[in-house]
């Protein structure tokens, strides 16, 4: 093993410093494999029930009229996740447009929305308008506020009373930190966060921002009162299989709407070809509690050699994981690019490429990307990411197998010790 990891660039010391925190790992790792045991059966489970058949698995193609494959798909989604109905779709083209259909279709002029969490991710800040942008709900007359989290990363129940009105509609709540340097919440802390929302006005749609979270526990916002739950098929519910696409899975009031949203008012579901994308679709739905389970050990795996070294981590090496990104303050820019080299000569694709920082759409300072990935941006892929200031903390992330995350972990300690940005013993 070892000679063979230098033949790929990993010194003796690097892979034995990861062997010594690996021999540690072993009770975490076993929780791990229990959820990912249990997600395995309640997806197949649904799959079961709903009789999944080769003949599902079809190309449509034009308006994708009577699509029974796609519509099984959703089906199966709604099972997984306890919901009345679900929205799956390649036509949906990333997260934030996920995000951008589930906002848009249940707010109209003159509605309120509230973020009870602080400020939402990079891209979702566009879309309600908190920076200008063409088309941005605020555009639409749809109002915006937010109650901030207390200093300490728990919700300000008082300031969430206070921020919710009469026009407040619907509550978006993010799981996942993103870029932040929060903490990411529980599904039991979003369940209570939903209640003591619902509990000062009943009528209220919530809706979370599930992205990075799915199969990291054995429960599902929906499963704690979300009126809808959203994601990205190309983060951990595509498995690395799905090629494009995104999830609404809620009530069937929402949903109907989300519909009428990303078709036309008066087609909804009823039209999408599925473009022979299925057999990804299914399989990958099926392998992604597994590939969830591998892409957490690489991030308990990172957070514990980094911290030995004395980089603060989020989480850090001991706690609980609400979703599979590891954030690793590294203090400076040098220490990203070379974080960041490491990962992307990790990778079965483009190993040979050197990432650089570059402006984003969508991202308000220049940000850096390693992946070497087979589908284009996919995150629950090997990859790591960061905006380019301050606290310069790099965001890690996926793996299709642990044993990729595992040896992308030890390359990127590689390249920080190359720079002498990592202390080995
Ligand atoms: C990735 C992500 C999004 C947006 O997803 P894209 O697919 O990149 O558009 C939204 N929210 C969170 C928390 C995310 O991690």
């Amino acid at each position: 093993m070892k000679q063979l990891y230098e033949q790929m660039g990993l010194s003796a010391a690097v892979y034995q410093l990861g062997e010594e925190v690996l021999s540690g790992l072993e009770e975490r790792f076993r929780e791990i494999d229990r959820r990912a045991e249990y997600n395995q059966a309640k997806v197949l489970a649904a799959m079961q029930k709903n009789r999944v058949g080769a003949h599902h698995f079809a190309a449509t193609t034009g308006y994708g009229y009577n699509d029974g494959g796609r519509d099984l798909l959703e089906q199966v989604y709604a099972n997984v996740f306890h919901t009345e109905a679900a929205l799956v779709r390649p036509q949906i083209t990333c997260g934030t447009h996920a995000l951008t259909i589930a906002l848009s279709a249940n707010l109209l002029p003159g509605d309120e929305l509230l973020s009870p969490v602080g400020l939402p991710y990079d891209t979702l800040q566009e879309v309600i308008g908190i920076r200008p942008s063409p088309c941005s709900l605020a555009e639409y007359g749809v109002t915006y506020r937010q109650a901030d989290l207390t200093p300490d990363g728990s919700f300000d129940f008082d300031a969430v009373r206070r921020a919710i009105n009469e026009k407040t509609k619907l509550v978006t709540i993010q799981r996942s930190k993103g870029y932040a340097t929060r903490p990411s919440f529980s599904v039991q802390q979003i369940g209570e966060l939903i209640a003591f929302c619902k509990s000062v006005k009943p009528d209220l749609i919530c809706m979370v921002d599930n992205c990075y979270g799915e199969f990291v526990d054995v429960i599902e916002p929906s499963d704690v009162g979300a009126d809808m739950t959203v994601g990205s098929l190309i983060k951990n519910p595509g498995g690395g299989l799905a090629p494009i696409g995104g999830y609404i899975c809620g009530t069937k009031a929402c949903v109907d709407r989300c519909a009428y949203r990303l078709s036309a008012p008066g087609l909804g579901q009823e039209v999408g070809a599925n473009l022979g994308l299925l057999p990804a679709l299914y399989q990958g739905f099926f392998l992604a509690p597994t590939v969830t389970a591998g892409a957490l050990k690489g991030a308990v795996f990172a957070a514990n050699l980094y911290e030995k070294a004395g980089f603060r981590c989020v989480p850090n090496s001991v706690e609980p994981r609400n979703d599979i990104i590891q954030a690793v303050e590294l203090g400076s820019e040098a220490g990203m690019l070379a974080f960041c080299s490491g990962i992307q000569s990790a990778a079965p694709v483009d190993s040979f490429a050197a990432p650089v920082p570059g402006d984003m759409p969508g991202y308000d300072s220049p940000v850096i990307m390693a992946a070497g990935a087979f589908v284009q941006g996919s995150s629950i892929e090997l990859s790591a990411d960061g905006p380019i200031r301050p606290p310069y903390a790099v965001y890690f992330q996926g793996g299709l197998t642990w044993q990729h995350a595992k040896f992308g972990v030890l390359m990127s300690v590689q390249k920080m010790a190359e720079a002498g940005l990592f202390p080995l013993a």
